[in-house]
């Protein structure tokens, strides 16, 4: 039995004063989730207030990125033990906003995902097809694709205590959310093209959906099988809206 998991993904909103109100309210209102995992990955310049206010609590708190290098000459990156230092425990690789406006190929964001993992974290691999491709029938090559960069670098126990994101571009933050059975669809796809290679990981493998997740659609997409819980954009930056996933996730 796989435990849902709802984790935020913040990308690069808010202000000092509304990240402390929103972790305020999600901490209010998580006493009730005691069947899901729970996270947040604010802005790296907010993950020390989330540290400080999620400590003891059982959100946990996480990156939307990670540099392949550990330290050096390398302007604007993070490293695996700057976020150990601040006690992150997730960090989400490929999200397709880093593959599409910073060029990540499926190498790079397999290197971070295996980064990340060797320095303790649970890293969140996003993976995840274009309108363009699912209008062209390529969504599971797309897919496929992404998930075997990470399988053929590092081996299918990469993926054992990991977590796989599935984020269909059109459908992220677009209002567009794909239906629980297109969801389930790929979602099962995912779960086989991994159960080719060792089914105890397969089925251990938490798969989320992200896509304009919101509390009146998450009960429907988490109830299908290979549906693990979410990924969640703009619901997470409202703490009514995030808590109401979470519970549907509960
Ligand atoms: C995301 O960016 O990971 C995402 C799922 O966004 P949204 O929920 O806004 O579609």
């Amino acid at each position: 039995m796989r435990k849902p998991f709802v984790a935020g993904n913040w990308k690069m909103n808010g202000s000092l004063e509304s990240v402390r109100e929103l972790l305020d309210g999600i901490k209010q209102g998580i006493s009730e989730v005691k069947n899901a995992d729970v996270a947040v990955c604010p802005p790296y310049i907010y993950i020390p207030e989330a540290q400080q206010q999620l400590s003891g609590s059982v959100i946990g708190w996480g990156a939307q990125d990670i540099s392949i290098e550990s330290a050096g000459a390398f302007t604007g990156e993070i490293s695996a033990s700057m976020l150990d230092d601040f006690a992150c425990r997730y960090v989400i690789v490929g999200h397709s906003e880093r593959r599409t406006y910073h060029g990540e190929s499926d190498e790079l964001v397999a290197k971070k995902y295996a980064v990340a993992r060797s320095a303790g974290l649970i890293p969140i691999l996003c993976v995840g097809e274009t309108l363009e491709e699912r209008e062209g029938g390529l969504t599971e090559e797309v897919v496929a694709r992404q998930l075997d960069a990470l399988m053929n670098m590092e081996g299918v126990d990469a993926l054992a205590g990991g977590i796989i994101a599935y984020e269909p571009v059109w459908a992220i933050g677009t209002g567009k959310t794909a239906t629980p059975e297109q969801a389930q669809e790929v979602h099962a796809f995912i779960r086989e093209r991994v159960a080719a290679k060792s089914a105890e990981v397969a089925q251990g493998v938490r798969i989320l959906y992200g896509g304009s997740m919101k509390p009146g659609n998450a009960k429907e997409l988490i109830d299908k099988p290979d549906i693990d819980g979410g990924l969640i954009g703009g619901a997470s930056l409202q703490a009514e809206d995030f808590l109401g996933i979470c519970t549907a996730a509960n």
